[in-house]
């Protein structure tokens, strides 16, 4: 297909670096996503209209893809990556025609997932990683997007790529900038730049270097795109040196001193450790061996560069992390001593005994890990790549694989877990639930799809989620509703608007956010909303969040149990389960249940799977409250059927959560839906109603019409008046919210052969968890030292 002229003009371009460079220092600054987009090479264009690569083909539903993915995005350099290439928009230029609703330009790559399994071939996967990690990076991602990794670390690459085949197969940057975090700000790193144009060039090579060159340009880093590999390999070896000495010279005495004050006044001393390294260092930058002759710099010119970065970096106020280098002491100080005997460097050495102490003993040896780095396994059902941890065979690694689950529960989380597991691990599969009508009849055409399943406002969000790992499994969740072959045409990814107390780190690079609005931009946004009603608070902001939606929850279950159905899935409904059943070695085997005549049966399988909901810490089903301690977290919804007039017909469009009336209200069909109850997103732990089962929970018939009129129209006073003017009251409906007590998904085994599965936030992670879920039941039938990485914090053993 045709490509645009600027990708065109870039391809050419980047046969000649030499050009290349020159065009950087005489181009304007351009949009951060063109220039990272830019150097792809499929038929892409820059807003990711179409993609030759066959596995995007298989995604072309999905709008976008972020044009760069980044591996360490919470360190310095990769949260600074990820904040250049997602610059956010100004609410007014997100407004007009600048891409909206927006959407990240990158993606920060949470621990666990494979690296280049959320973006085409040729999409740059930054790898911003100690260089001790440098390697887990290349086996965590697939082949063949192997090269597209760009690495921007302290490496050597004679040392720490010599996995890689050739020179070609990746980007190295060597940098010559600092990073400092502004802490102030919150849980999300804020980094700051530090840099100055005397600074040594920062070097890059390969594929990427010219996007890399561009984006850092475009900051006032001084850049250049090295043409032969023995240039970083040189640069490298420099880098060393200062990463090695300047360390060492600050904190040589109990009050650190900044590197500025070194050059003042221990040059001598500086001078001499150069002269004990410039062979190690000669040896360094040799050791590429692609060309021949490449040389160190003069004893005179390592100076001259070491001086030169640190007066770049805040005007050489700065001191080195002391325990960043005794972490990496043996990829810095270290590897210089092991390439020139300890007698040819006597003052390095003992000025390392003396600063590093008890760290200097070790310097020789590393602990070997006792795990295997973990490989990617890519699910069918999302097409993305998850990396799974194997314990080495013999450490109570029990791989036996299983033909038959029995799943307790059929709200979203069982119903998930049950047609993955019949899907991807072709098993026998049955599951339990006492409610009824389960599935669809020649009478009845909808079910009911769970106890809070049922009451769920189905808000497909990361919204404020916290820790941040759990903010990126929710993104994540939200990716395999876009993704899942069976379900992604579900969600309405409408946006949402949400009227807060609090302002909003608007400039959060990790999650799509704009704001604050005006008023008057938030009316055109959402015109079922009125912008200009008192409220009690002056404080009040609004918010934007494009990439959300929502879900019908009785279309989504139903859809997944039919299809469930289909594979060979039975679903008994009408069951309570009265005991779990162990082999005579006590292993769970099965479970009994009595159904409505109750009759008592058992059934036998190799897994049984607790996604009971709020109701999963009830002691019949092996666990209890101590194992699994739940919170009481009751919520309800109620629906109206509004009169259908010329403004409501473009009204309420989006969804709008308002933190002031604890109101949310969206419309789903022909429906409009109020929720009510607060609302929670993990780890709070003031609301510490503790409960053992959803004996507690409201049941539907606690409510009546009066309550739901009366959330109907609080909705109407407080938020949305032109379309709650007239309505009727279909109904309302409450449940507990499956809430474990720190807010926490709990997935994993309980013990051999039992597994369990329950979160809130279930809607947004059921299609990621479901999916996750069966792969280890069906592989697995403990959890120790096996499984998805993504998951190591929300094991069960956690409450132990
Ligand atoms: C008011 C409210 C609003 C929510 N809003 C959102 C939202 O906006 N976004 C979001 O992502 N999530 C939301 N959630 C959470 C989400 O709905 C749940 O996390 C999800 O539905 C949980 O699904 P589940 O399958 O674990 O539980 P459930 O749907 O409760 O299913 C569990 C099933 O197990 C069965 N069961 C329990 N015990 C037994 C037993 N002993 N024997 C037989 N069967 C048993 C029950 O009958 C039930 O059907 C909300 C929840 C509530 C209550």
């Amino acid at each position: 297909m045709l490509r645009h002229p600027r990708v065109l003009l870039l391809t050419l371009l980047q046969l000649n670096p030499l050009s290349i460079r020159a065009w950087i220092h005489g181009r304007r600054r351009t949009p951060t996503l063109r220039l990272a987009a830019a150097t792809k090479n499929d038929d892409r264009e820059v807003q990711g209209v179409s993609y030759s690569s066959s596995t995007v083909e298989q995604h072309e539903t999905r709008p976008r893809y972020p044009a760069g993915e980044i591996v360490g995005a919470t360190g310095k350099i990769g949260s600074y990556i990820l904040s250049r290439l997602n610059e956010p928009l100004s609410p007014s230029d997100a407004m007009r025609n600048e891409g909206f609703p927006q959407s990240l330009n990158a993606a920060a790559i949470p621990r666990g997932l494979s690296p280049g399994c959320l973006s085409p071939d040729g999409t740059p996967i930054y790898a911003c990683v100690p260089s001790t990690a440098l390697h887990s990076v290349w086996t965590a991602t697939a082949p063949y997007r192997r090269r597209d990794i760009v690495y921007l670390c302290n490496c050597i690459p004679s040392r720490h790529l010599a996995f890689v085949n050739s020179s070609d197969d990746v980007t190295v940057g060597i940098l010559h900038f600092g990073i400092s975090f502004d802490d102030s700000v919150n849980e999300r790193p804020n980094p700051k730049l530090n840099t100055s144009p005397g600074s040594p060039e920062t070097i890059l090579h390969g594929r990427h270097a010219l996007a890399v060159a561009r984006l850092l340009e475009d900051d006032g880093i001084p850049v250049k795109v090295a043409s032969e590999w023995n240039e970083v390999q040189s640069a490298a070896a420099k880098k060393i040196a200062w990463s090695s000495l300047m360390w060492l010279l600050c904190h040589e005495h109990a009050d650190p001193i900044p590197v500025k004050e070194v050059h003042a006044t221990k040059a001598g001393l500086l001078k001499q450790l150069v002269e004990e390294i410039h062979p190690a260092l000669t040896i360094l930058a040799n050791e590429s061996g692609t060309v021949e002759g490449s040389s160190m710099d003069t004893v005179a010119e390592v100076m001259d560069y070491l001086e030169s970065y640190s007066m770049s970096i805040n005007g050489g106020n700065v001191v080195p992390s002391k325990r960043l280098a005794l972490d990496e002491l043996h990829e810095r100080n270290g590897l210089l001593l092991s390439l020139v005997s300890d007698e040819g460097q006597g003052r390095h050495s003992s000025l390392l005994r003396q600063v590093a102490g008890s760290n200097y003993k070790g310097l020789g040896a590393r602990e070997k890990s006792s795990r295997d780095d973990p490989l990617p396994i890519q699910l069918s059902s999302s097409n993305l790549s998850f990396l799974f941890t194997k314990q080495h065979q013999g450490e109570k690694c029990i791989s036996v694989t299983a033909k038959t689950a029995v799943v307790v529960g059929a709200g979203m989380i069982g119903s998930s877990i049950a047609y993955h597991l019949a899907k991807e691990q072709g098993m026998n599969v049955t599951v339990l639930d006492r409610r009824t009508n389960l599935l669809p009849t020649r009478d009845e055409e909808t079910v009911d799809p769970g106890t809070a399943t049922s009451s769920s406002f189905s808000w497909l969000n990361s919204n404020n989620k916290s820790p941040m790992s759990y903010g990126q499994l929710n993104s994540l969740g939200m990716e395999v509703w876009r993704r899942h072959d069976l379900l992604k045409d579900l969600p309405n990814w409408c946006g949402s608007l949400i009227r807060t107390k609090r302002r909003l780190s608007h400039a959060d690079p990790y999650y799509s956010c704009i704001g604050p609005l005006t008023s008057e931009d938030a009316s055109r946004i959402e015109k079922g909303v009125d912008w200009n009603m008192t409220i009690d608070d002056e404080d009040a902001q609004y918010y934007f969040f494009p990439e959300e939606g929502h879900v019908d929850p009785v279309a989504s279950v139903k859809r997944i149990r039919i299809a469930a159905q289909d594979l060979g899935v039975t679903f008994i409904e009408g069951a309570n389960i009265t005991k779990l059943l162990r082999s005579s070695l006590g292993t769970v085997n099965g479970l009994r249940y009595s159904n409505d005549d109750n009759q008592c049966n058992q059934i036998l399988a190799d897994r049984v799977v607790i996604a009971a909901g709020a109701n999963s810490s009830d002691p019949l089903l092996g666990l209890g409250g101590n194992k699994l301690p739940m919170l009481y977290q009751p919520g309800r919804l109620a629906f109206a059927r509004t009169k259908v007039d010329e403004g409501s017909i473009e009204s309420l469009q989006r969804m709008f959560i308002d933190t002031f009336s604890n109101c949310h209200i969206l419309r789903r069909g022909g429906s409009i839906v109020v929720g009510g109850g607060r609302l929670v997103f993990g780890g709070d732990d003031d609301i510490l109603l503790k409960c053992s089962g959803d004996n507690k929970v409201p049941d539907a018939a606690d409510f009546d019409s009066k309550q739901a009129s009366s959330m109907i129209e609080t909705a109407a006073k407080q938020i949305a008046p032109f379309d709650l003017l007239s309505y009727k009251v279909e109904g309302i409906i409450g449940a507990n919210r499956p809430m474990p007590a720190d807010g926490l998904p709990v997935i994993g085994y309980a013990e051999p052969c039992l597994y369990v599965a329950v979160m809130h936030s279930g809607m947004t992670l059921g299609l990621l968890a479901g999916e996750l879920a069966a792969f280890e039941v069906g592989k697995f039938q403990a959890s120790e030292g096996n499984g998805f990485e993504i998951l190591d914090e929300y094991r069960p053993s956690r409450f132990n």
